[in-house]
Protein backbone atom coordinates (compact mmCIF):
# COMPACT_ATOMS: atom_id res chain seq x y z
CA UNK A 1 0.00 0.00 0.00
CA UNK A 2 1.48 3.37 -1.20
CA UNK A 3 1.66 5.52 1.48
CA UNK A 4 0.74 9.26 0.48
CA UNK A 5 1.59 13.03 2.35
CA UNK A 6 -1.64 13.88 3.91
CA UNK A 7 -1.85 17.98 3.85
CA UNK A 8 -4.95 19.15 5.53
CA UNK A 9 -5.98 22.74 4.90
CA UNK A 10 -9.24 24.38 4.79
CA UNK A 11 -9.95 25.61 1.62
CA UNK A 12 -8.03 24.72 -1.26
CA UNK A 13 -8.60 26.21 -4.65
CA UNK A 14 -7.52 23.98 -8.03
CA UNK A 15 -6.16 26.68 -10.78
CA UNK A 16 -4.75 29.90 -10.25
CA UNK A 17 -6.78 31.93 -12.67
CA UNK A 18 -8.76 35.52 -12.25
CA UNK A 19 -11.37 33.63 -10.60
CA UNK A 20 -9.18 31.41 -7.73
CA UNK A 21 -7.76 34.32 -7.02
CA UNK A 22 -9.93 36.79 -6.57
CA UNK A 23 -11.61 34.21 -4.40
CA UNK A 24 -8.72 33.30 -2.52
CA UNK A 25 -8.32 37.34 -1.85
CA UNK A 26 -11.34 38.25 -0.93
CA UNK A 27 -12.36 35.41 1.35
CA UNK A 28 -8.87 36.60 3.10
CA UNK A 29 -10.31 40.03 3.47
CA UNK A 30 -13.96 38.81 4.52
CA UNK A 31 -12.36 36.80 7.30
CA UNK A 32 -10.26 39.43 8.65
CA UNK A 33 -13.39 42.00 8.55
CA UNK A 34 -15.65 38.75 9.80
CA UNK A 35 -13.00 38.72 13.06
CA UNK A 36 -13.04 41.98 13.71
CA UNK A 37 -16.59 42.43 13.98
CA UNK A 38 -16.29 40.08 16.30
CA UNK A 39 -13.57 41.74 18.54
CA UNK A 40 -15.46 44.57 18.78
CA UNK A 41 -18.83 42.57 19.61
CA UNK A 42 -20.60 43.43 16.68
CA UNK A 43 -20.87 39.99 15.44
CA UNK A 44 -21.68 36.59 16.80
CA UNK A 45 -19.81 33.50 16.16
CA UNK A 46 -16.21 32.43 16.25
CA UNK A 47 -13.16 34.06 14.71
CA UNK A 48 -11.72 32.77 11.37
CA UNK A 49 -8.50 34.26 11.51
CA UNK A 50 -6.30 30.60 11.19
CA UNK A 51 -8.17 29.17 8.55
CA UNK A 52 -5.36 27.51 5.97
CA UNK A 53 -5.85 28.40 2.54
CA UNK A 54 -4.01 27.11 -0.52
CA UNK A 55 -4.11 27.40 -4.24
CA UNK A 56 -2.50 24.91 -6.52
CA UNK A 57 -1.07 25.68 -10.09
CA UNK A 58 -0.16 23.10 -12.28
CA UNK A 59 2.02 25.91 -14.31
CA UNK A 60 5.48 26.80 -13.57
CA UNK A 61 4.45 29.82 -11.78
CA UNK A 62 1.34 32.24 -11.94
CA UNK A 63 0.32 33.35 -15.11
CA UNK A 64 2.49 31.12 -17.16
CA UNK A 65 -0.85 29.19 -18.29
CA UNK A 66 -2.95 32.43 -18.56
CA UNK A 67 -4.36 33.64 -22.17
CA UNK A 68 -6.97 35.80 -22.80
CA UNK A 69 -7.48 38.91 -25.30
CA UNK A 70 -7.97 40.86 -22.95
CA UNK A 71 -10.06 43.88 -22.54
CA UNK A 72 -11.24 44.00 -18.72
CA UNK A 73 -14.45 45.30 -17.16
CA UNK A 74 -12.82 46.24 -13.96
CA UNK A 75 -16.17 46.24 -12.59
CA UNK A 76 -15.41 43.42 -10.35
CA UNK A 77 -11.39 44.26 -9.69
CA UNK A 78 -12.81 47.38 -8.18
CA UNK A 79 -15.51 45.48 -5.57
CA UNK A 80 -12.34 43.54 -4.35
CA UNK A 81 -9.47 46.71 -4.27
CA UNK A 82 -10.93 49.79 -5.19
CA UNK A 83 -7.36 51.18 -5.41
CA UNK A 84 -6.31 48.97 -7.65
CA UNK A 85 -4.23 51.28 -10.03
CA UNK A 86 -2.35 52.86 -6.91
CA UNK A 87 -1.93 49.35 -6.02
CA UNK A 88 -0.14 48.27 -8.98
CA UNK A 89 -2.42 46.19 -11.06
CA UNK A 90 -0.62 46.27 -14.64
CA UNK A 91 -2.73 47.84 -16.57
CA UNK A 92 -1.42 48.52 -20.06
CA UNK A 93 -3.75 50.55 -21.84
CA UNK A 94 -6.84 52.41 -21.45
CA UNK A 95 -8.89 52.07 -24.43
CA UNK A 96 -9.70 55.26 -26.15
CA UNK A 97 -11.98 54.04 -29.38
CA UNK A 98 -13.61 50.67 -30.24
CA UNK A 99 -14.42 49.62 -34.21
CA UNK A 100 -16.31 47.19 -35.56
CA UNK A 101 -15.44 46.17 -38.69
CA UNK A 102 -17.61 43.39 -41.15
CA UNK A 103 -14.74 41.65 -43.22
CA UNK A 104 -15.54 40.63 -46.62
CA UNK A 105 -12.49 38.98 -48.80
CA UNK A 106 -10.96 42.19 -49.67
CA UNK A 107 -12.65 45.08 -48.22
CA UNK A 108 -13.25 45.95 -43.96
CA UNK A 109 -16.94 48.06 -43.72
CA UNK A 110 -16.88 50.10 -40.49
CA UNK A 111 -19.48 49.86 -38.56
CA UNK A 112 -21.03 53.40 -38.20
CA UNK A 113 -21.92 52.56 -34.53
CA UNK A 114 -20.00 49.93 -32.71
CA UNK A 115 -22.65 47.10 -31.33
CA UNK A 116 -23.31 48.72 -27.42
CA UNK A 117 -21.92 45.14 -26.14
CA UNK A 118 -18.88 46.11 -27.86
CA UNK A 119 -18.26 49.35 -26.28
CA UNK A 120 -15.19 49.34 -24.15
CA UNK A 121 -14.73 53.03 -23.65
CA UNK A 122 -12.66 53.70 -20.72
CA UNK A 123 -11.58 50.16 -19.73
CA UNK A 124 -8.17 48.24 -19.68
CA UNK A 125 -6.06 46.50 -22.24
CA UNK A 126 -4.22 44.01 -20.35
CA UNK A 127 -1.99 41.31 -20.19
CA UNK A 128 -3.87 38.66 -18.28
CA UNK A 129 -1.19 36.69 -17.38
CA UNK A 130 0.49 39.80 -15.81
CA UNK A 131 -2.39 40.40 -13.59
CA UNK A 132 -2.79 36.89 -12.72
CA UNK A 133 1.09 37.40 -11.28
CA UNK A 134 0.26 40.46 -9.43
CA UNK A 135 -3.00 39.17 -7.77
CA UNK A 136 -0.62 35.95 -6.82
CA UNK A 137 1.73 38.31 -5.37
CA UNK A 138 -1.58 40.69 -3.37
CA UNK A 139 -2.35 36.76 -2.07
CA UNK A 140 0.93 35.74 -0.92
CA UNK A 141 1.19 39.27 0.90
CA UNK A 142 -2.37 38.24 2.83
CA UNK A 143 -0.78 35.00 3.50
CA UNK A 144 -1.87 32.66 0.78
CA UNK A 145 0.01 29.41 0.56
CA UNK A 146 0.48 29.01 -3.46
CA UNK A 147 2.09 25.89 -5.27
CA UNK A 148 3.04 26.51 -8.49
CA UNK A 149 4.01 22.93 -10.36
CA UNK A 150 1.19 21.21 -8.74
CA UNK A 151 -1.60 19.89 -10.69
CA UNK A 152 -4.38 18.65 -9.92
CA UNK A 153 -4.89 15.01 -10.88
CA UNK A 154 -7.51 13.75 -9.35
CA UNK A 155 -10.74 14.71 -6.95
CA UNK A 156 -10.69 12.81 -3.05
CA UNK A 157 -14.15 11.60 -2.51
CA UNK A 158 -15.52 9.92 0.96
CA UNK A 159 -18.09 6.93 -0.03
CA UNK A 160 -20.79 9.22 0.02
CA UNK A 161 -19.68 11.24 -3.03
CA UNK A 162 -18.58 14.12 -0.75
CA UNK A 163 -15.14 15.84 -1.94
CA UNK A 164 -12.45 15.48 0.88
CA UNK A 165 -9.47 17.55 -1.30
CA UNK A 166 -7.54 17.27 -4.44
CA UNK A 167 -4.70 14.73 -5.05
CA UNK A 168 -1.67 16.58 -7.03
CA UNK A 169 0.04 14.58 -9.58
CA UNK A 170 3.28 12.67 -9.28
CA UNK A 171 6.42 13.63 -10.87
CA UNK A 172 9.15 11.50 -11.96
CA UNK A 173 6.98 8.77 -13.81
CA UNK A 174 9.37 8.01 -17.00
CA UNK A 175 7.57 7.37 -20.82
CA UNK A 176 6.74 3.18 -19.83
CA UNK A 177 4.99 4.72 -16.50
CA UNK A 178 8.22 3.70 -14.67
CA UNK A 179 9.49 5.78 -11.45
CA UNK A 180 12.45 7.51 -12.05
CA UNK A 181 15.13 8.85 -9.88
CA UNK A 182 13.57 12.02 -8.94
CA UNK A 183 10.26 10.06 -8.26
CA UNK A 184 7.83 11.68 -6.19
CA UNK A 185 4.17 10.83 -5.29
CA UNK A 186 1.49 13.44 -5.62
CA UNK A 187 -0.28 15.08 -2.46
CA UNK A 188 -3.32 14.84 -0.73
CA UNK A 189 -4.62 18.18 -0.02
CA UNK A 190 -7.21 17.85 2.35
CA UNK A 191 -9.76 20.35 2.38
CA UNK A 192 -12.99 21.41 4.21
CA UNK A 193 -14.30 23.25 1.03
CA UNK A 194 -12.34 22.42 -2.05
CA UNK A 195 -13.56 25.12 -5.08
CA UNK A 196 -12.74 24.44 -8.92
CA UNK A 197 -11.61 27.05 -11.11
CA UNK A 198 -9.14 25.75 -13.75
CA UNK A 199 -11.01 27.78 -16.62
CA UNK A 200 -12.07 26.48 -19.12
CA UNK A 201 -13.01 22.87 -19.74
CA UNK A 202 -11.44 22.03 -15.90
CA UNK A 203 -10.66 18.44 -15.93
CA UNK A 204 -11.50 17.64 -12.62
CA UNK A 205 -14.23 20.18 -12.88
CA UNK A 206 -15.35 17.28 -16.04
CA UNK A 207 -14.45 14.67 -13.46
CA UNK A 208 -16.96 15.80 -10.89
CA UNK A 209 -19.86 16.82 -13.73
CA UNK A 210 -19.86 13.33 -15.20
CA UNK A 211 -19.81 11.98 -11.33
CA UNK A 212 -22.27 13.91 -9.75
CA UNK A 213 -24.61 14.61 -12.85
CA UNK A 214 -23.92 18.27 -12.31
CA UNK A 215 -24.67 19.15 -15.61
CA UNK A 216 -28.54 17.26 -15.85
CA UNK A 217 -31.48 19.76 -16.28
CA UNK A 218 -28.88 22.33 -18.48
CA UNK A 219 -27.91 22.87 -22.22
CA UNK A 220 -24.31 21.34 -23.03
CA UNK A 221 -21.61 23.37 -22.51
CA UNK A 222 -20.25 24.81 -25.37
CA UNK A 223 -17.10 26.21 -26.44
CA UNK A 224 -15.02 28.20 -28.95
CA UNK A 225 -11.08 28.15 -29.66
CA UNK A 226 -9.40 31.66 -29.63
CA UNK A 227 -5.84 31.68 -31.25
CA UNK A 228 -3.30 34.66 -30.22
CA UNK A 229 -0.37 36.36 -31.47
CA UNK A 230 1.01 39.21 -29.79
CA UNK A 231 3.23 41.78 -32.58
CA UNK A 232 5.13 44.23 -32.48
CA UNK A 233 4.44 46.69 -35.30
CA UNK A 234 6.08 49.97 -36.71
CA UNK A 235 5.00 53.08 -34.79
CA UNK A 236 2.37 54.25 -36.22
CA UNK A 237 0.25 51.35 -37.92
CA UNK A 238 -2.13 50.95 -34.80
CA UNK A 239 -2.42 53.23 -32.20
CA UNK A 240 -2.44 52.60 -28.08
CA UNK A 241 -5.63 52.06 -26.93
CA UNK A 242 -7.26 51.27 -30.07
CA UNK A 243 -9.69 48.01 -30.31
CA UNK A 244 -10.95 46.60 -32.91
CA UNK A 245 -13.17 43.65 -32.99
CA UNK A 246 -14.17 41.78 -36.48
CA UNK A 247 -16.82 39.27 -38.01
CA UNK A 248 -17.22 38.05 -41.51
CA UNK A 249 -13.66 36.83 -43.19
CA UNK A 250 -12.75 33.98 -43.34
CA UNK A 251 -14.98 32.49 -41.02
CA UNK A 252 -18.08 30.95 -43.49
CA UNK A 253 -21.85 31.74 -42.52
CA UNK A 254 -22.61 28.53 -41.00
CA UNK A 255 -19.36 29.17 -38.25
CA UNK A 256 -19.21 31.23 -34.91
CA UNK A 257 -15.99 33.16 -35.68
CA UNK A 258 -15.00 36.65 -35.24
CA UNK A 259 -11.26 38.63 -34.72
CA UNK A 260 -9.41 41.12 -32.36
CA UNK A 261 -7.14 43.69 -32.66
CA UNK A 262 -6.36 45.43 -29.55
CA UNK A 263 -3.07 48.23 -29.33
CA UNK A 264 -0.94 48.12 -26.27
CA UNK A 265 2.18 50.16 -25.27
CA UNK A 266 5.00 50.21 -27.11
CA UNK A 267 3.48 49.56 -30.58
CA UNK A 268 2.33 46.19 -29.29
CA UNK A 269 -0.38 44.39 -30.89
CA UNK A 270 -2.86 41.80 -29.61
CA UNK A 271 -4.62 40.01 -32.39
CA UNK A 272 -5.96 36.60 -32.55
CA UNK A 273 -9.22 35.11 -33.67
CA UNK A 274 -11.84 33.22 -32.14
CA UNK A 275 -13.56 29.91 -34.13
CA UNK A 276 -16.68 28.37 -32.06
CA UNK A 277 -16.27 24.39 -31.21
CA UNK A 278 -19.65 23.89 -32.92
CA UNK A 279 -18.59 23.80 -36.36
CA UNK A 280 -20.07 21.74 -38.68
CA UNK A 281 -17.36 21.32 -41.47
CA UNK A 282 -14.69 18.57 -40.41
CA UNK A 283 -11.80 20.60 -42.04
CA UNK A 284 -11.75 23.37 -40.38
CA UNK A 285 -8.91 24.46 -38.82
CA UNK A 286 -9.19 27.51 -36.40
CA UNK A 287 -5.35 27.89 -36.56
CA UNK A 288 -5.54 28.20 -39.87
CA UNK A 289 -8.63 30.31 -39.72
CA UNK A 290 -6.30 33.19 -37.55
CA UNK A 291 -3.80 32.71 -40.48
CA UNK A 292 -6.22 33.31 -43.40
CA UNK A 293 -7.30 36.22 -40.80
CA UNK A 294 -3.96 37.77 -41.09
CA UNK A 295 -3.55 38.01 -44.84
CA UNK A 296 -6.71 40.15 -45.16
CA UNK A 297 -5.55 43.76 -46.70
CA UNK A 298 -6.65 45.57 -43.78
CA UNK A 299 -4.90 43.42 -41.30
CA UNK A 300 -2.19 42.32 -43.25
CA UNK A 301 -1.44 46.50 -43.65
CA UNK A 302 -1.39 46.83 -39.78
CA UNK A 303 0.92 43.42 -39.14
CA UNK A 304 3.01 45.57 -42.27
CA UNK A 305 7.05 45.64 -41.41
CA UNK A 306 6.31 44.06 -37.68
CA UNK A 307 7.11 40.69 -36.21
CA UNK A 308 5.06 38.47 -34.22
CA UNK A 309 6.68 37.65 -30.60
CA UNK A 310 4.62 35.14 -28.84
CA UNK A 311 1.49 32.94 -29.53
CA UNK A 312 -0.70 31.07 -27.76
CA UNK A 313 -4.17 29.35 -27.84
CA UNK A 314 -7.32 28.61 -25.29
CA UNK A 315 -10.97 27.66 -25.57
CA UNK A 316 -13.71 29.50 -24.09
CA UNK A 317 -16.20 28.39 -22.36
CA UNK A 318 -19.19 30.63 -24.80
CA UNK A 319 -22.75 28.93 -23.96
CA UNK A 320 -23.28 31.30 -21.10
CA UNK A 321 -26.27 30.97 -18.71
CA UNK A 322 -28.33 28.43 -19.94
CA UNK A 323 -25.32 25.76 -20.14
CA UNK A 324 -23.93 26.77 -16.54
CA UNK A 325 -23.79 23.36 -14.09
CA UNK A 326 -24.71 22.65 -10.82
CA UNK A 327 -22.34 24.97 -8.78
CA UNK A 328 -21.94 22.61 -5.77
CA UNK A 329 -22.21 19.90 -4.15
CA UNK A 330 -21.08 18.43 -0.89
CA UNK A 331 -17.52 20.16 0.11
CA UNK A 332 -16.99 21.58 -3.41
CA UNK A 333 -17.59 24.81 -5.55
CA UNK A 334 -16.96 25.06 -8.87
CA UNK A 335 -16.30 28.61 -10.02
CA UNK A 336 -15.18 31.19 -13.49
CA UNK A 337 -14.83 30.14 -17.04
CA UNK A 338 -14.80 26.38 -15.55
CA UNK A 339 -18.74 26.82 -14.64
CA UNK A 340 -19.87 29.13 -18.11
CA UNK A 341 -19.55 32.25 -16.13
CA UNK A 342 -18.41 33.92 -19.04
CA UNK A 343 -20.51 36.57 -21.06
CA UNK A 344 -20.42 35.63 -24.91
CA UNK A 345 -22.11 39.22 -26.63
CA UNK A 346 -19.03 41.10 -25.01
CA UNK A 347 -16.63 38.56 -25.49
CA UNK A 348 -16.00 38.93 -21.60
CA UNK A 349 -15.37 36.53 -18.97
CA UNK A 350 -12.84 38.03 -16.46
CA UNK A 351 -14.90 40.20 -14.38
CA UNK A 352 -17.53 37.71 -14.35
CA UNK A 353 -15.27 34.96 -13.38
CA UNK A 354 -13.52 37.22 -10.50
CA UNK A 355 -17.08 38.17 -9.41
CA UNK A 356 -17.57 34.52 -9.09
CA UNK A 357 -14.87 33.64 -7.12
CA UNK A 358 -16.24 36.49 -4.53
CA UNK A 359 -19.35 35.57 -4.65
CA UNK A 360 -18.03 31.83 -3.68
CA UNK A 361 -15.61 33.44 -1.31
CA UNK A 362 -19.38 35.07 0.84
CA UNK A 363 -20.33 32.06 0.84
CA UNK A 364 -16.91 29.52 2.39
CA UNK A 365 -16.95 32.56 4.94
CA UNK A 366 -20.80 31.65 6.18
CA UNK A 367 -20.19 27.53 5.90
CA UNK A 368 -16.69 28.17 8.53
CA UNK A 369 -19.05 30.22 10.52
CA UNK A 370 -21.59 27.67 10.69
CA UNK A 371 -19.77 24.57 10.17
CA UNK A 372 -21.38 23.14 7.39
CA UNK A 373 -19.44 22.34 4.91
CA UNK A 374 -22.32 20.43 2.62
CA UNK A 375 -24.84 21.48 0.01
CA UNK A 376 -27.00 22.93 2.69
CA UNK A 377 -25.17 26.02 2.98
CA UNK A 378 -23.06 25.95 -0.59
CA UNK A 379 -26.43 25.82 -2.43
CA UNK A 380 -26.19 29.85 -0.99
CA UNK A 381 -23.44 30.03 -3.56
CA UNK A 382 -26.08 29.44 -6.10
CA UNK A 383 -28.45 32.27 -4.47
CA UNK A 384 -26.38 34.76 -3.98
CA UNK A 385 -25.13 34.20 -7.70
CA UNK A 386 -28.84 34.90 -8.45
CA UNK A 387 -29.08 37.96 -6.54
CA UNK A 388 -26.07 39.58 -7.56
CA UNK A 389 -25.03 42.00 -11.59
CA UNK A 390 -24.15 38.77 -12.84
CA UNK A 391 -27.49 37.62 -13.06
CA UNK A 392 -28.63 40.64 -14.35
CA UNK A 393 -25.64 40.63 -17.27
CA UNK A 394 -25.62 36.84 -17.97
CA UNK A 395 -29.11 36.27 -18.09
CA UNK A 396 -29.62 39.06 -20.20
CA UNK A 397 -27.61 37.34 -23.29
CA UNK A 398 -28.40 33.87 -22.14
CA UNK A 399 -29.34 33.21 -25.72
CA UNK A 400 -26.67 34.65 -27.56
CA UNK A 401 -24.53 31.80 -28.59
CA UNK A 402 -27.42 29.60 -29.23
CA UNK A 403 -28.50 31.81 -31.94
CA UNK A 404 -24.99 31.57 -33.58
CA UNK A 405 -26.21 27.50 -33.91
CA UNK A 406 -28.16 28.59 -36.62
CA UNK A 407 -25.98 30.48 -38.66
CA UNK A 408 -24.50 34.25 -38.82
CA UNK A 409 -27.33 35.80 -40.39
CA UNK A 410 -30.19 34.65 -38.37
CA UNK A 411 -27.74 35.53 -35.54
CA UNK A 412 -27.12 39.03 -36.33
CA UNK A 413 -31.00 39.73 -36.61
CA UNK A 414 -31.88 37.55 -33.22
CA UNK A 415 -29.10 39.09 -31.18
CA UNK A 416 -29.93 42.61 -32.31
CA UNK A 417 -33.46 41.68 -31.43
CA UNK A 418 -31.91 39.63 -27.92
CA UNK A 419 -30.44 42.70 -27.30
CA UNK A 420 -33.60 44.99 -27.46
CA UNK A 421 -35.67 42.56 -25.72
CA UNK A 422 -33.23 41.48 -22.71
CA UNK A 423 -32.41 38.61 -24.29
CA UNK A 424 -35.83 36.86 -25.46
CA UNK A 425 -35.15 34.39 -27.82
CA UNK A 426 -37.22 35.10 -30.75
CA UNK A 427 -39.55 32.18 -32.01
CA UNK A 428 -39.89 33.47 -35.88
CA UNK A 429 -36.04 33.01 -36.47
CA UNK A 430 -34.79 29.58 -36.13
CA UNK A 431 -32.37 29.40 -32.42
CA UNK A 432 -31.32 25.99 -31.50
CA UNK A 433 -30.56 25.54 -27.86
CA UNK A 434 -26.68 24.76 -26.76
CA UNK A 435 -26.16 21.48 -28.40
CA UNK A 436 -22.35 20.06 -27.53
CA UNK A 437 -19.89 21.23 -30.55
CA UNK A 438 -18.80 17.95 -31.17
CA UNK A 439 -22.34 16.21 -32.07
CA UNK A 440 -22.31 19.07 -34.87
CA UNK A 441 -19.69 18.10 -36.86
CA UNK A 442 -20.89 16.27 -40.06
CA UNK A 443 -18.62 13.87 -41.91
CA UNK A 444 -16.32 14.06 -44.91
CA UNK A 445 -19.52 12.35 -47.01
CA UNK A 446 -21.33 15.53 -46.73
CA UNK A 447 -18.92 17.84 -48.70
CA UNK A 448 -17.36 17.26 -51.77
CA UNK A 449 -13.44 17.34 -50.70
CA UNK A 450 -11.40 14.76 -51.74
CA UNK A 451 -7.18 14.45 -51.92
CA UNK A 452 -5.39 17.04 -49.36
CA UNK A 453 -8.00 18.22 -47.45
CA UNK A 454 -6.41 21.18 -45.48
CA UNK A 455 -5.16 22.65 -48.84
CA UNK A 456 -8.84 22.30 -50.46
CA UNK A 457 -10.11 24.06 -47.39
CA UNK A 458 -7.39 26.57 -47.53
CA UNK A 459 -6.26 26.49 -51.02
CA UNK A 460 -4.18 30.02 -50.70
CA UNK A 461 -2.95 30.08 -47.37
CA UNK A 462 0.49 30.25 -47.42
CA UNK A 463 2.71 29.33 -44.44
CA UNK A 464 5.54 32.00 -45.26
CA UNK A 465 6.43 32.21 -41.77
CA UNK A 466 6.49 36.06 -41.81
CA UNK A 467 2.06 37.26 -41.63
CA UNK A 468 1.41 33.83 -41.41
CA UNK A 469 2.66 31.06 -39.51
CA UNK A 470 2.61 27.15 -39.57
CA UNK A 471 1.28 25.68 -36.08
CA UNK A 472 4.92 24.02 -35.00
CA UNK A 473 6.44 27.48 -35.56
CA UNK A 474 3.80 28.92 -33.32
CA UNK A 475 4.17 26.46 -30.69
CA UNK A 476 8.41 27.44 -30.72
CA UNK A 477 7.09 31.22 -29.80
CA UNK A 478 4.76 29.70 -27.32
CA UNK A 479 7.45 28.44 -25.41
CA UNK A 480 5.96 25.30 -24.81
CA UNK A 481 8.04 22.71 -22.67
CA UNK A 482 7.04 19.09 -21.74
CA UNK A 483 9.89 17.00 -20.34
CA UNK A 484 9.46 14.37 -23.04
CA UNK A 485 10.18 10.92 -20.44
CA UNK A 486 6.87 10.73 -19.28
CA UNK A 487 3.48 9.21 -19.72
CA UNK A 488 1.50 10.93 -22.64
CA UNK A 489 -1.37 13.13 -21.26
CA UNK A 490 -3.16 12.70 -23.72
CA UNK A 491 -5.29 9.84 -23.67
CA UNK A 492 -6.50 7.92 -25.88
CA UNK A 493 -9.27 5.61 -25.18
CA UNK A 494 -9.35 3.56 -28.83
CA UNK A 495 -6.90 4.71 -31.31
CA UNK A 496 -8.57 2.19 -33.82
CA UNK A 497 -11.09 4.49 -34.09
CA UNK A 498 -8.42 7.00 -35.23
CA UNK A 499 -7.29 4.68 -37.42
CA UNK A 500 -10.49 3.04 -38.93
CA UNK A 501 -14.17 5.24 -38.30
CA UNK A 502 -12.39 8.39 -37.98
CA UNK A 503 -10.30 8.56 -40.90
CA UNK A 504 -13.35 7.82 -43.27
CA UNK A 505 -16.01 9.49 -41.39
CA UNK A 506 -13.93 12.83 -40.67
CA UNK A 507 -10.40 12.70 -41.69
CA UNK A 508 -8.87 12.68 -38.28
CA UNK A 509 -10.26 16.13 -37.34
CA UNK A 510 -7.80 16.19 -34.55
CA UNK A 511 -5.21 17.56 -36.65
CA UNK A 512 -6.81 20.33 -37.70
CA UNK A 513 -8.67 21.42 -34.82
CA UNK A 514 -5.44 21.11 -32.38
CA UNK A 515 -3.89 24.07 -32.91
CA UNK A 516 -0.57 23.09 -31.80
CA UNK A 517 0.52 20.32 -34.09
CA UNK A 518 -0.19 17.20 -31.40
CA UNK A 519 -2.09 15.26 -33.69
CA UNK A 520 -0.58 13.35 -36.87
CA UNK A 521 -1.69 10.52 -38.49
CA UNK A 522 1.64 8.73 -39.69
CA UNK A 523 1.83 5.27 -41.48
CA UNK A 524 2.62 2.38 -40.18
CA UNK A 525 6.40 1.31 -41.63
CA UNK A 526 5.51 -2.26 -40.54
CA UNK A 527 1.30 -2.66 -41.55
CA UNK A 528 1.50 0.21 -43.86
CA UNK A 529 -1.59 1.70 -42.16
CA UNK A 530 -2.09 5.15 -41.14
CA UNK A 531 -2.34 5.24 -37.63
CA UNK A 532 -2.57 8.29 -34.74
CA UNK A 533 0.69 9.69 -33.46
CA UNK A 534 0.53 12.32 -30.19
CA UNK A 535 3.69 14.57 -29.89
CA UNK A 536 2.66 15.60 -26.48
CA UNK A 537 4.92 17.97 -25.70
CA UNK A 538 3.68 20.17 -28.27
CA UNK A 539 0.44 21.10 -26.39
CA UNK A 540 -0.69 24.62 -24.92
CA UNK A 541 -3.36 23.08 -22.63
CA UNK A 542 -5.88 24.43 -24.73
CA UNK A 543 -8.23 21.51 -24.26
CA UNK A 544 -9.93 21.59 -27.83
CA UNK A 545 -9.20 18.27 -28.62
CA UNK A 546 -10.85 16.97 -24.93
CA UNK A 547 -14.12 19.48 -26.39
CA UNK A 548 -14.59 18.96 -29.91
CA UNK A 549 -12.98 15.37 -30.98
CA UNK A 550 -16.76 13.78 -32.73
CA UNK A 551 -16.50 10.35 -30.69
CA UNK A 552 -15.25 11.93 -27.42
CA UNK A 553 -12.45 9.54 -26.97
CA UNK A 554 -9.34 11.83 -26.20
CA UNK A 555 -9.23 12.61 -22.18
CA UNK A 556 -6.77 15.33 -21.63
CA UNK A 557 -5.20 15.25 -18.15
CA UNK A 558 -2.91 17.13 -16.28
CA UNK A 559 0.63 16.18 -17.30
CA UNK A 560 3.46 16.84 -14.87
CA UNK A 561 3.78 19.84 -13.07
CA UNK A 562 5.24 23.18 -14.59
CA UNK A 563 4.92 21.59 -18.07
CA UNK A 564 3.20 23.47 -21.04
CA UNK A 565 3.32 26.98 -22.36
CA UNK A 566 4.74 30.09 -20.88
CA UNK A 567 2.36 33.20 -21.62
CA UNK A 568 3.97 35.10 -19.37
CA UNK A 569 2.81 38.77 -20.82
CA UNK A 570 1.09 37.38 -23.05
FE1 LIG B 1 -5.01 21.76 -27.27
FE2 LIG B 1 -5.42 19.11 -27.18
FE3 LIG B 1 -3.73 20.16 -28.96
FE4 LIG B 1 -3.11 20.13 -26.35
S1 LIG B 1 -3.38 18.36 -27.69
S2 LIG B 1 -2.86 21.83 -27.77
S3 LIG B 1 -5.10 20.46 -25.43
S4 LIG B 1 -5.94 20.46 -28.85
Amino acid sequence: MIEREQLEMDVVFVGAGPANLAAALHLKNLIKEHDELIERGRRAGKPLGNLEIGIIEKGANIGAHILSGAVVDPIALRELMPDFLEQGCPVDSTVESDTFWYLTENRAFASPITPPPLKNHGKYIISLSKMCEWLGEKCEEAGINIFPEFPGAEIIYDENDRVLGVRTGDKGIDKEGKPKENFELGVDLLAKITVLGEGSRGSLAKQLMQRLNLNDGVEAQVFSLGVKELWEVPAGNFEEGKVVHTLGFPSDTQTYGGGWIYGMKNNIVSIGYVTGLDYKDPLIDPHAEFQKFKTHPKIAEILAGGKMLKYGAKTINAGGWHTMPKLYADGVLIIGDSASFLNGQRIKGIHTAMKSGMIAAETIVSAFDHDDFTSKTLRHFKEKIDGSWIYDELYAVRNFHASFQSGRWSALINGGLQFLSGGYAWGFMPIEHHVAGHERMEMLKDYDYQGDALAQRYPDLKFDNKLAFDKVTDVYYGAVSHNEDQPSHLHILDTEICATRCAEEYGNPCQRFCPAAVYEMEENAKTGRREIKVNFSNCVHCKTCDIADPYQIINWVTPEGGGGPNYKGM
